[in-house]
């Protein structure tokens, strides 16, 4: 059963100084996650998690996952900037970006970062705007379809990541060619995977590709990044992943390609956001209408600029109402948020207890991906981050937003500048 990290008693104590909606991180949750993380590939001597700031862009955050041992990952100028502001340098940073600004290669090449090429095109781009480092990382895409225990997981084929495997080899041949003394390849093939099986697969494919390019190119190949993918159970009744055994996985294709093809210094590189952060961070509302009409609605104080997975993807996050665990879950409600947008529903036809007006409405897992894909459509503004430390203390992380900051950008008239 998936319950809140906060009861009922602690939220109406957090809301006296911050009302609802607020998202509210589990100090506690990331560090035996990461430190979990660290344990599952500790038989690798260089191995390094860059987590993926996309996920949850707060330095508050990475400063814990940096005092766990977290490099980034990053793919913008804003996320390099926060990188470089929790003190995260060099090769602390992944930059793993696509269709690349030159301003953004100009910032990683200045901060030392370790950067993936997307592209084989990006060869010249980045000589020509920033200079070519003596390490760097390139993106492969196999095409196809990628699957796993014979279900189809993603289709590499149509997404727009990566090279060829054609491109790859030329791109080591031009880089070695033109200086670059390290090599490392990465691949992002399928998505929130809730299996033991995708990263061992993922290793084993990407291991008989680079013993492969060693032998046609002759490239010092030194790290391979898994990237990201490895997900968790968004469903109450998914088996979570076991991150031991999928380290185990990835040691034992290791052993099986890389040992004999004489690369036993290679590093593993992960960039996982969602399995670092997502079930350690929770969106908390307030029920504040109920609505009866051809089916049952319960509103809430917060919308999908809140947390927009499922307006976006139809994607499930559970629901509970701390408190009521105990009640049987015996009404149907579509649980909404207020904009102008019939797609602004948190769950649809979903069995909760009854909800009265007033009650705290927890999502579960919005610890990634959550605030970070959000947005001021209908000008509504994001909420406050807050953060339960491991003291039990709460503290807040990011303020919420004001009208003031929603009409920052523009100077009409004074009144926006005075509100
Ligand atoms: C989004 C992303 C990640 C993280 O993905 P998760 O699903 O959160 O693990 C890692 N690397 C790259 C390049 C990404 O774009």
């Amino acid at each position: 059963m998936k319950q809140s990290f906060l009861t009922k008693e602690q939220i109406a104590e957090v809301v006296k100084t911050y009302p609802t909606p607020f998202h509210i991180y589990d100090e506690k949750g990331i560090r035996e996650n990461a430190r979990k993380m660290a344990k599952a590939f500790s038989w690798n001597k260089g191995f390094k998690e860059y987590f993926a700031v996309k996920a949850t862009p707060n330095p508050f955050l990475m400063q814990i996952l940096k005092e766990e041992g977290c490099g980034f990952d990053c793919s913008s100028l804003t996320e390099l900037m926060m990188s470089e502001a929790v003190g995260s340098v060099g090769e602390e940073i992944m930059f793993s970006s696509n269709a690349t600004p030159a301003e953004e290669f100009v910032k990683a090449r200045e901060l030392g970062a370790v950067i993936n090429l997307d592209d084989f095109t990006h060869i010249a781009y980045l000589e020509k705007v920033a200079g070519l480092p003596k390490k760097i990382c390139c993106r492969y895409n196999p095409g196809g379809v990628y699957a796993v225990s014979n279900s189809i997981m993603d289709n590499p084929g149509d997404a727009k990541y990566g090279m060829t495997k054609a491109q790859l080899e030329e791109a080591f041949s031009v880089l070695k060619a033109k200086g670059v003394e390290e090599f490392g390849i990465h691949s992002f093939l399928c998505s929130n995977t809730v299996t033991n099986d995708y990263y061992p697969m993922l290793a084993r494919t990407l291991f008989e590709l680079a013993a492969e390019l060693k032998e046609k190119t002759g490239a010092h190949i030194t790290f391979i990044n898994l990237s990201g993918g490895v997900g968790v159970p968004y469903y109450p009744d998914q088996e979570p992943n076991d991150i031991i055994a999928i380290g185990e996985g990835v040691r034992k294709a290791y052993e099986e390609v890389l040992v004999p093809a004489g690369m036993d210094d290679v590093a593993i590189y992960t960039e996982l956001g969602r399995f670092m952060l997502a079930p350690y961070g929770q969106l908390v509302a307030t029920a504040v209408h109920e609505k009866h009409i051809y089916k049952e609605y319960i509103g809430l104080d917060a919308c999908a600029v809140n947390l927009m997975r499922p307006a976006m993807y139809g994607a499930y996050h559970h629901i509970t109402v701390p408190g009521k665990e105990d009640l049987p879950c015996d009404h149907k409600y579509d649980v909404t948020g207020s904009l102008c947008e019939n797609n602004d529903k948190f769950a649809i036809d979903r069995m909760l207890p009854k909800i009265d007006i007033g009650d705290y409405v927890v999502i579960h897992d919005t610890g990634a991906h959550g605030f970070s894909m959000g947005y001021n459509y209908n000008g509504k503004l994001r909420s406050a981050e807050l953060l339960l430390k491991e003291d039990g203390s709460v503290q807040m992380i990011r303020r919420a937003e004001t009208p003031a900051d929603y009409f920052a950008t523009f100077d009409f008239t004074d009144y926006f500048q005075t509100k």
